[in-house]
């Protein structure tokens, strides 16, 4: 694939962001690097007379930027998803650095659409945020102090993506069939609905269970053929 359609398969997600600055700041760093597709989150305030300032001449991607009240809603019809963070997250599947996470999305693009999240300025993004994506990713930064600013991040995200697109060299295409984001979900809500019919667990105990179960299956990385495994052997033993 070429690098504008890997690129343009990459949708930016910002995730409750509290200052339209950094929304018109990340627009202008996605459109330096090619990409277009940007996702707000209940955003605070947009649209916003100072995003469109900052976005110089990245306007047009505000203007196409799509507005959706939830992170699941953001990651509809995405096969893949990376949460980006500065923090270590209990329960999460093992953290990967900015590059070579870029090398992955990008061979990954090849087959579906990916996102890149963000989280809130002050807050980053929580842990169940994080746990709805495949992978935590973590931009290089000084010990001493890890938090980039929103824009900053995404920019230097972006930049890795452009740089892995341009080396399709480094980025072999992927084989199999990725099960998207709804398919995985509605694999969660069936595993759900069969454990708690079986007695196995209790849903007030589910607590600690699920952040675990989606751990489990986001380091693997379901394709769609193993969706419709597993769901065909729910069903089954939901029939004995
Ligand atoms: N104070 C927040 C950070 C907010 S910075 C916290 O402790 O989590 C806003 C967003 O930029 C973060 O949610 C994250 O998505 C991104 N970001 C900032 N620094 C980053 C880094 N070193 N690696 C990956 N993402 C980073």
């Amino acid at each position: 694939m070429n690098i504008d359609g890997a690129l343009e398969r990459v949708r930016v997600v910002l995730s409750r962001t509290s200052h339209p600055g950094n929304i018109g700041a990340a627009a202008r760093a996605m459109k330096t690097m090619g990409l277009k597709h940007l996702v707000l989150v209940s955003p605070q305030s947009f649209p916003d007379p100072v995003a469109s300032a900052r976005a110089a001449g990245a306007d047009d991607i505000l203007e196409n930027a799509r507005v959706v009240e939830t992170l699941a809603e953001a990651l509809e019809g995405t096969v893949f998803a990376a949460a980006m963070t500065a923090r270590k997250r209990e329960l999460a599947v093992p953290m990967k650095w900015a590059r070579e996470a870029a090398g992955e999305l990008v061979s990954v693009a090849g087959r579906g659409d990916v996102a890149l999240v963000f989280g809130n300025e002050t807050v980053g993004l929580s842990n169940e945020e994080v746990t709805l994506c495949h992978m935590p990713v973590k931009i290089p930064v000084s010990e001493a102090y890890s938090s980039l600013n929103l824009g900053a991040a995404v920019q230097v995200m972006a930049y890795e993506l452009r740089m892995a697109a341009l080396d399709p060299g480094k980025t072999p295409g992927v084989e199999f069939e990725p099960a998207t984001f709804e398919e995985v979900e509605g694999f969660y809500t069936h595993l759900d609905r069969a454990i708690t019919a079986s007695g196995f667990f209790h849903p007030s105990n589910s607590k600690r269970l699920w952040p675990r179960l989606r751990r489990l299956y986001g380091r693997i990385r379901l394709e769609k053929d193993e969706i419709n495994i597993l769901r065909g052997m729910l069903t089954a033993f939901e029939k004995k």
